[in-house]
This record gives structure tokens, C-alpha cells and sequence, in this order.
């Protein structure tokens, strides 16, 4: 008798278990998901106008794939995206998995600095449950809005149980990205994101999720960079290079006392003589100066037309600036070792 109530009871559990539907929380932060025009015309918004609340009543059926609850984190046009916001951001996610009161998250959020936020918790969040980004390129209240669609598409892939230890990703236009690779290539299409070097990770269509690849470039549970009690982090600014370009942010950044700097040089990371000699002497000085590129894909190799060995620089392989500028700044909370911080570009 004892064994069948056992019996009875666990099965009991599993079909229970089993019913619930997946949890979801989004953390919205703003954007032109939450835009407002004044009219359906919509060359003129204000991003970061509506609540979560009235976004998800926008999105019919969407109640039917997971339980959602919604929290405003932000509400910003995502060019006004922070230091402080990604922190609280961070917080927020870790204590949420830590605490086992989701199964997934979707993060909405303008697409203007979509890419670094992605990149920067694909780095940060300590846990291999899902974590997806969202944002439209129409405003809420233009005619064919994709937010909607986003948002119902990105709830469906946080949900879904194949998406989980695959890092941060955005999914758009039924394209799911890799948030280390993703990178915003289109100023006005809603078709906005490309992932430069390597492709989509997968496709969303019909409420169906495929997968084709695995990023393997991603920090999740083992996650070097503990930010938890981190309230700024080191400062580190992007130099552009251009024909005849002048050194002067270089030698700006090193006056107001950064601790990094992002070259986004031309080609292969490469720049003229007087950013050589602005970053010969910042390296002197103590800063960490790392060559990216901002030619949009491809790698920045070491000890190739510049001589890193010699000069004291290392490369962001195949990260752009604003991505490497992440890295370093998560880098430079654990160590200044340069040969340290290198290996960190070659594993994340
Ligand atoms: N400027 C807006 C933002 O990034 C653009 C967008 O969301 O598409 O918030």
C-alpha cells in the first residue's frame, strides 16, 4: 500500500509541475518599443513613453506561452543607456535566477545600444537560464509596429527549454542573435540586427524556435567578473581613427585619468603616427590600450602591420569598440595584468 501512495504522490508532483507554464519576467528599460508619436506617422517619437503594462496588452495570445510578470528597471531612448542602469540591470537578473523567481527573462530595451547591453550581461549574469533582449524600431503607435511581434517572439524563445546555456541573446525580426557577435546594422529597418561574423544563432517563426549553433563564447555560471558590489566601473574610452586623424581624445582620456582605451582604428586596428605616439606614451602611463577596429567584422590580429610587443598594446579580436569597451572595463575590476586581460579577449 505504502509504495502506491509514493507512487500516487510523486506522480501527482510531476503532473502539476509539469502544467505550470514557464515563468517569465520582463525588466523594461525604455526604447522605441515604448516610443510615442503623436500621431500613426512616425517620424516624430519620444522612446521611452510607455509602461511595460500597456506594451504587453498590445501582444494578444502572448499570456498563453508563459506567466509573465512585468518590472520597470528604465525608461529611456537607449542612447541615454548607463553605467548605473546596466548595474541595477545585473543585480536585478542575478537576484531573480538566484532566488528561483523565473525561468527565463526578456529584457526590453532601445536598439541603439542594444548590442552593449547584451554583450555586457552575457558577461555578467551569473546563471545559464535564459536571457533575452527585445526592442522595435517603430514606436508604438505607428502603423506596423514591430514591437509586438519582438516581444512576443523574444517571450517564446525565453520560454522555451532549449534556450537555456546558450548566453544573452536578442531576438529580432525572427532572428535570434548571439549577444557577443550581435551588432546593430541598419539606422531605420525594422530588419536592424546582424551578427557580422558569425550569423544567427537560430530563427523564431510561429511560435517555433530552431537553433543551428551554440555560442560558446560566453561567461554564465563561471563568470570571472563579479560586479555585485561594483557601483562604477573603470573608465574607458574609444578613440576613432580616420586619414590625418589628431591624437587629441587619446591624450584626453589620458588627462582625465582613464584606465583604458579602445582604439577604433582603420583595417587591421591600424592608425598613423600620431596615435602611435599618443598611445606609446599612454601605455607609459599606466593605461590599458587595446586595437579593435571599426571597419564592422573580422578579426584585429596580434603582432601583424603593428608590433604589440614593442608598442605594449593587445587586440580585441574579433570584438568591435563598444564590445571591447565593455570587456576592458569588466576586465580592468580584476586585474591591470595585460597578459591576463588578453587571454580574457581570446575566451570571451
Ligand atoms: N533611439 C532609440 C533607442 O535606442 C532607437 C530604438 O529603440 O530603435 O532607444
Amino acid at each position: 500500500m505504502k509504495p502506491l501512495c509514493t507512487l500516487i504522490v510523486v506522480l501527482f508532483v510531476c503532473i502539476t509541475s509539469f502544467a505550470q507554464p514557464p515563468r517569465i519576467i520582463i525588466l523594461a528599460t525604455g526604447g522605441t518599443i515604448a516610443g510615442e508619436g503623436a500621431s500613426a506617422d512616425r517620424a516624430a517619437y519620444t522612446a521611452g513613453k510607455v509602461p511595460i503594462e500597456s506594451l504587453l496588452k498590445a501582444v494578444p495570445g502572448i499570456e498563453k506561452i508563459a506567466a509573465i510578470t512585468g518590472e520597470q528597471i528604465a525608461n529611456v531612448g537607449s542612447q541615454d543607456m548607463s553605467i548605473d542602469i546596466w548595474l541595477k540591470l545585473n543585480k536585478r537578473i542575478n537576484e531573480i535566477f538566484a532566488n528561483n523567481e523565473a525561468d527565463g527573462i526578456v529584457i526590453t530595451h532601445g536598439t541603439d545600444t542594444q548590442e552593449e547591453t547584451a554583450y555586457f550581461l552575457n558577461l555578467s549574469v551569473r546563471s545559464g537560464k535564459p536571457v533575452v533582449l527585445t526592442g522595435s524600431m517603430r514606436p508604438s503607435t505607428a502603423i506596423s509596429a514591430d514591437g509586438p511581434k519582438n516581444l512576443y517572439d523574444a517571450v517564446t524563445v525565453a520560454a522555451n527549454t532549449r534556450s537555456g546555456g546558450r548566453g544573452v541573446m536578442v531576438v529580432f525580426n525572427e532572428s535570434i542573435f548571439d549577444g557577443r557577435d550581435v551588432s546593430k546594422g541598419s539606422t531605420t529597418k525594422v530588419d536592424a540586427f546582424r551578427s557580422p561574423n558569425l550569423g544567427p544563432i537560430g530563427q523564431v517563426y510561429d511560435g517555433k524556435v530552431i537553433y543551428y549553433m551554440n555560442p560558446i563564447r560566453k561567461a554564465d555560471k563561471e563568470t570571472p567578473f563579479d560586479i555585485s558590489t561594483q557601483k562604477v566601473l573603470p573608465k574607458v574610452g574609444i578613440a576613432y581613427m580616420y586619414a590625418d586623424a589628431e591624437a587629441g581624445a587619446i591624450n584626453n582620456f589620458v588627462k582625465e585619468g582613464y584606465k583604458g582605451i579602445i582604439i577604433a582604428g582603420v583595417g587591421n586596428g591600424n592608425f598613423n603616427k600620431a596615435f602611435y605616439d599618443a598611445i606609446a606614451a599612454a601605455v607609459k602611463k599606466g593605461l590599458v590600450v587595446v586595437r579593435s577596429s571599426h571597419v564592422g567584422s573580422g578579426r584585429v590580429t596580434q603582432f601583424d602591420e603593428v608590433d604589440d610587443k614593442n608598442l605594449g598594446t593587445i587586440v580585441s579580436d574579433d570584438l568591435n569598440p563598444q564590445k571591447a569597451r565593455i570587456l576592458l572595463m569588466l576586465g580592468l575590476t580584476q586585474t591591470s595584468n595585460k597578459d591576463i586581460l588578453q587571454s580574457y579577449f581570446f575566451k570571451y
